[in-house]
């Protein structure tokens, strides 16, 4: 038999690599900044056309490369950011594979135009699937522009699996900002089809953050600033009050390189501790420098994880370097966060004095005659007692029982009232339905044969969910004015979003004065929600409608009543009156689907009573 292995050919091995460096078209932007930072560039211009799909181009001021650095830059391992496996421990570049471009050039058509400052005249390179199909001089700016055209047009596997141009936007966007965050000294821009997204002039930190996250967030930011023999702190916190239900704005930088590190998140939120409501993330974007020496950052192909020598010690220094600015800035804990409204003295009583507690006191009272304890009385007394008592209850029975005596017949009867009720009889006849709360999370009623358990939340969720749709499709909700327009903040990428799902929006109560770039002015809100819980149900929304852009206009819909219903509808944990519970109930039972959530998960449980008498054995 003869041998049977052989090398792969370059471009196989190229695009081979490729599938590593290269997921989506936000790989591609992601390296070529890199480059273009390591070039030492002042200006990057990004463009791109469909989500990068059609065409990704950055164009840098920076070093440029001579004849043969142009052509070598597309081999497999060529590179001029490290000579020596030792020069792996000293990093100072992005780069150091020398892999990116020419994976790149393995999966597109890529055009270069490339030109040093000492030379008259620049090199212009054409290479499609790893082959040059064209070189030759050219007129060009110094610095180097790379294009990259019809990404993945060789593996239609891959190009298919690229998300709607919404989803590929965003995940440009995140790695963009991430490079921009980490050098606010080097002006960046980029355009997207023909509109321009982001244009952020060279400055400092802090107008970068603002520049990149818009409105207001220049004064919801606290700076971090710490210097130890191992650990160089810079950079700032988002006040806890501004607080973001979600995890977008947490940017960690380690030698300028964005990382994600869920040890070192966690020191923050231990900094953070007590300061925040529920569920709130604090934003940060925190500069860690350290020696590259005491680093590892090839432990992940697309470079987000690293490993730290001395973990511990960072996490300490970090944690209370944070701590101690939230301490300087007057960050004091946010007491009365949530405060119950209801805990509040109403307007009525506030001038009102105090009055004694009266005592009476029944003067003709004779202990010693016992006349009272004649059994005739005693009886009567207790047939008292027991209505009252059975007063306490009268919320859980069903009114339709004649409830002068309380007996065995009458319970068999309530709970076939309550069977009738809940599949198929009258509207009235459900609100007497018998039922209780337990541990503030789930609903207790009774069915003809055993027991019904359900959860509030995903039962109102349920609710909410169909209601919504309802309004959405068919009649628009109706809305309350606020006295006062609300207005709030975005990115420019949010309120992109949210001028698009506006109409929608609109349907289901909420009334849009103005939606600019950074912000949105809001004049009405749907009913069932108060203005307070405004910008967490919209931040919630937008971070749902990110995480899944639905394709089409019914997902749209869809999407949207399911996050708003999410958000609006009673938590675990609420406490909910007799009536609440009713209209839980009634409601769940009148949608089109009670038994699962939107999120297909099961809002009840029932337990026969066959089951109970089993545990009774
Ligand atoms: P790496 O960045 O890991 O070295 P790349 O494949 O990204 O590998 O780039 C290969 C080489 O091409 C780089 O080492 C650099 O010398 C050169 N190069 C790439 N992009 C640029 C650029 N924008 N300006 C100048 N030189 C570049
Ligand atoms: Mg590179």
């Amino acid at each position: 038999m003869t041998d049977v292995i052989h090398l792969l050919p370059d471009h196989v091995a190229n695009q081979i690599a490729a599938g590593e460096v290269v997921q989506r078209p936000a790989s591609v932007i992601k390296e070529l900044l890199e480059n273009a930072i390591d070039a030492k560039a002042s200006t990057i211009q990004v463009y791109i056309k469909e989500a990068g799909k059609i065409l990704i181009s950055v164009i840098d001021d920076g070093s440029g490369m001579s004849i043969t650095d142009s052509r070598l830059s597309f081999e497999r391992h060529a590179t001029s950011k490290i000579k020596t496996a030792e020069d792996l421990f000293q990093l100072q570049t992005k780069g150091f594979r020398g892999e990116a471009l020419a994976s790149i050039a393995a999966i597109a058509h890529v055009e270069l135009k490339t030109r040093r400052e000492e030379d008259e005249v620049g090199t212009c390179i054409k290479i499609e699937g790893s082959e040059i199909t064209s070189q030759e001089v050219c007129v060009t700016a110094k610095g180097t522009s790379i294009s990259v055209k019809n990404l993945f047009y060789n593996i239609p596997a891959r190009r298919n699996f690229l998300k709607s141009d919404t989803v590929e936007t965003r995940h440009i966007i995140d790695e963009f900002q991430r490079v921009a965050l980490a050098h606010p000294g080097i002006s960046f821009s980029l355009v997207h089809n023909v509109g321009e997204l982001f244009n952020l002039p060279a400055s400092n930190y802090r107008q970068r953050i603002t520049n990149i996250l818009g409105g207001k967030s220049n004064e919801k930011l606290v700076p971090v600033n710490e210097e130890t023999e191992i650990l160089k702190i810079s950079g700032f916190v988002g006040k806890p009050e501004y607080a973001k239900r979600t995890r977008g704005e947490q940017f960690f930088f380690v030698n300028d390189r964005f990382i994600k590190s869920p040890y070192l998140n966690h020191a923050v939120s231990a900094a953070f501790e007590g300061l925040l409501k529920d569920r709130a993330y604090p934003s940060y974007f925190l500069y860690l420098q350290v020696d590259p020496k005491s680093i590892d950052i090839n432990i992940h192909p697309t470079k987000t994880e690293i490993k730290f020598d001395d973990e511990h010690a960072l996490y300490a220094i970090l944690r209370s370097a944070i701590k101690h600015s939230l301490g300087q800035f007057n960050v004091a804990p946010v007491l009365d966060f949530e405060r119950d409204p209801n805990l509040d003295t109403p307007y009525n009583y506030e001038n009102k004095r105090a009055s004694t507690p009266q005592v009476e006191v029944d003067r003709s009272f004779n202990p010693f005659k016992n006349e009272a304890l004649t059994s005739s009385n005693f009886k009567s007394n207790f047939k008292k007692e027991s209505s009252s008592w059975e007063g306490l209850y009268t919320g859980l029975q069903s009114e339709t029982i004649g409830n002068d005596d309380v007996d065995v017949r009458q319970i068999e009867f309530e709970s076939e009232e309550v069977t009738g009720n809940l599949f198929g009889a009258s509207k009235t006849e459900e609100a007497q339905s018998s039922t209780f709360q337990l541990n503030k999370k789930f609903i207790i009623s009774t069915l003809k044969n055993g027991m019904l358990v359900i959860d509030q939340h995903r039962a109102h969720t349920r609710i909410l969910y169909e209601e919504l749709l309802k309004s959405i499709t068919v009649s628009a909700a109706v809305s309350q004015q606020l006295l006062f327009p609300l207005v709030l903040q975005f990115n420019q990428q949010e309120t992109e979003l949210l001028k698009g799902i506006k109409d929608s929006l609109e349907q289901t109560g909420f009334i849009f004065s103005e939606i600019t770039s950074n912000s949105a002015e809001i004049i009405g809100i749907p009913t069932s929600i108060s203005e307070s819980e405004v910008e967490m149900l919209l931040e919630q929304l937008l971070v749902d409608f990110q995480n899944e852009v639905p394709e089409n206009n019914f997902s749209h819909t869809d999407l949207l009543a399911k996050s708003l219903a999410k958000s609006m509808a009673v938590k675990s944990g609420n406490l909910l009156n007799f009536t609440e519970q009713q209209h839980i109930v009634n409601g769940l039972f009148a949608c089109k689907e009670p038994s699962l959530t939107p999120f297909n998960k099961p809002v009840f449980i029932t337990l026969p009573v066959e089951e109970l008498e089993k545990k009774f054995m």
